[in-house]
């Protein structure tokens, strides 16, 4: 039996077999080869397993989710048949004596940047898919087996750490738990964990040689035990019993009001990322949607998802929703979520660069699609839209501008849209100081923790080595929300957090008494948030 220590992110017992999670995207080094016939049969081989792999995506894609989605893996297939892919890739073996990986690689890189420089929405989007094929024959040629939980039966996963674009591939139904060695609090992994209600360690040294093994994770005590003798498993089966119970019991605040002792009520909502997450928010009788990531829309496609994608999409959810407020957050892509086909360069410090509002504001074409897509689902549901990344009144007012001619343009088409709340996320240090201002240009405020704490305390939510300066209830991040909520209330906006630390009990009490209006927070997390709501008493000296 082996004890490894990690920082619990989100509490809770898994108990199941161990995978770990390799990630495919390894750097591929340059290296001199002696035998470029040998070299040009591997890369055969591997050209032939990747098209095989292809092949079985296919068929998998277009039995579960039809002939359209399938398609992807028709023209990854179609790329490796290629006569000036493989020609570029033979000449740089045989040629230039180099090693398949290389080739592949360099070869990946040359295509990519030739489609991302057509004069053709459709070709620049080619650029992510010949990145995403060669990936696949590099590690087929590098050994490894076709990666994601491919065991049929549930396990703890355990990965250096995993980023939005992985996790998205990820088949959520077969993890028990996520183990990182790297991550932070706030890192998009250990949000998951929490929408996913599943125990998540991060900062934990596993060894490679934990594959398979039996495992525990201990998300209350920061523990990941691997091979445990039977003394322990019969203690952690005792704890995860108990965990069930104490949920059930939270299961009878379902149906019950977000009111504390002395009457005051409060909106307590839920955060989403994906329309598959709607059934947990409904399940967990959350009032609202109250934060609506759509970038992972953005995320789990290969091109800029269209108007009418994104317009299916925001539709079910508000249906779904039969009338409660649906509040979808524009684009906020840049920084750790970054997607291929946006063409971003690598910036030195991308959590202050060009991310979220900023590259809508420039983009405005990706913009006005995603506006239309939100306003004509609005027409089925009550649907608030809010921005990220403010720092100015004047970008405020510049995205209400927009949202007029949006509106103008729909008008235009003969496509219907409804009445829409406008707010802004409050999650830079320059959004708290003008709350004041920006409140008279909005509906309401969402203040966004993870990020505020962030640029408040200058520590990069992903940097796992700050991990133990990062904290949410700094003096300074507590006062910010204050006074991002008197300034809100002055001139008549409402304001909610959304942020995790919404979902943190022991604030909730502290969050009521400064007149926060609304609680957004992982779905698993509503019940017990109702909970310490409702054993509040604001007449109590606080
Ligand atoms: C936040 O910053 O608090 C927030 C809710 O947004 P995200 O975590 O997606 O940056
Ligand atoms: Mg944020």
């Amino acid at each position: 039996m082996t004890e490894i220590t990690g920082k619990p992110v989100f509490g809770g017992i898994a108990i199941g077999k161990v995978a770990v999670y390799r990630k495919t995207d390894n750097v591929v080094e340059k290296k001199s080869i002696d035998d470029a016939d040998a070299e040009w049969e591997r890369f055969e081989n591997a050209l032939e397993t990747a098209k095989d792999e292809l092949q079985a995506l296919y068929d998998k894609a277009e039995k579960e989710a039809g002939e359209e989605s399938a398609q992807v893996f028709e023209v990854h297939q179609m790329m490796l048949e290629d006569d000036d892919y493989l020609e570029s890739v033979e000449d740089m073996i045989k040629s230039e004596m180099l090693n398949a990986e290389y080739a592949v690689s360099s070869t990946a890189d040359t295509f990519a940047e030739m489609f991302a420089g057509m004069d053709d929405e459709y070709m620049q989007g080619r650029a992510a898919d010949v990145k995403d094929v060669s990936s696949r024959v590099i590690r087929i040629l590098s050994g490894i087996s076709e990666e994601g939980v491919m065991s049929d039966v549930p396990v703890i996963l355990l990965a250096d750490d995993l980023a939005p674009s992985e996790t998205v591939q990820l088949d959520k139904e077969r993890i028990l738990s996520f183990v990182t060695r790297f991550g932070s609090t706030n890192s998009h992994t250990s949000i998951l964990a929490r929408t996913m209600n599943i125990p998540a360690l991060i900062g934990t040294d596993y060894p490679e040689e934990a594959e398979g093994k039996e495992g525990i994770v201990d998300g209350y005590k920061g523990k990941l035990i691997l091979d445990p003798d039977e003394e322990t498993l019969s203690v952690y089966r005792e704890l995860l019993k108990k965990d069930r119970e104490k949920q059930e019991l939270l299961e009878e605040l379902k149906g019950k009001e977000n009111k504390t002792i002395d009457g005051r009520e409060i909106k307590l909502f839920a955060n989403i990322g994906a329309v598959s997450d709607v059934p947990d928010v409904l399940k967990n009788d959350a009032g609202g949607i109250g934060l609506f990531r759509s970038e992972f829309l953005y995320l789990e496609s290969s091109d800029f998802p269209t108007e009418e994608e994104q317009f299916k999409a925001y539709k079910t959810v508000a249906e779904k929703l039969e009338g409660r407020e649906v509040i979808i957050r524009t684009l906020d892509i840049g920084a750790d979520k970054s997607c291929d086909y946006f063409g971003i360069e690598k910036e030195e410090n991308p959590a202050l660069g060009y991310r979220a509002i900023r590259i809508c504001l420039d983009r405005t074409d990706i913009f006005k699609t995603q506006l239309k897509a939100i306003y004509r689902a609005s027409h089925y549901g009550k649907i608030g839209i809010m921005f990220p990344m403010i720092i100015s009144v004047d970008e405020v007012r510049e995205i209400k501008k927009i949202t007029e001619e949006v509106k103008a343009s729909l008008k235009e088409e003969g496509k219907e849209y409804g009445d829409v709340e406008l707010g802004i996320m409050v999650e830079t240090p320059a959004a708290v100081l003008l709350s004041e201002e920006l409140a008279e240009e909005v509906d309401f405020f969402s203040i966004g923790t993870n990020d505020l704490t962030q640029y408040t305390l200058a520590i990069d939510r992903q940097n796992a080595r700050l991990e133990n300066y990062s904290d949410p209830h700094h003096p300074a991040v507590l006062k910010a929300i204050e006074m991002t909520v008197k300034n809100g209330h002055k001139h008549g906006a409402w304001v909610g957090i959304c942020g995790e630390l919404a979902a943190d009990t022991t604030l909730t009490e502290t969050f009521l008494r400064m007149g926060v209006d609304e609680l957004s927070v992982s779905p698993s997390r509503v019940l017990a948030v109702r909970d310490a709501i409702r054993k509040t008493d604001l007449g109590a000296m606080g």
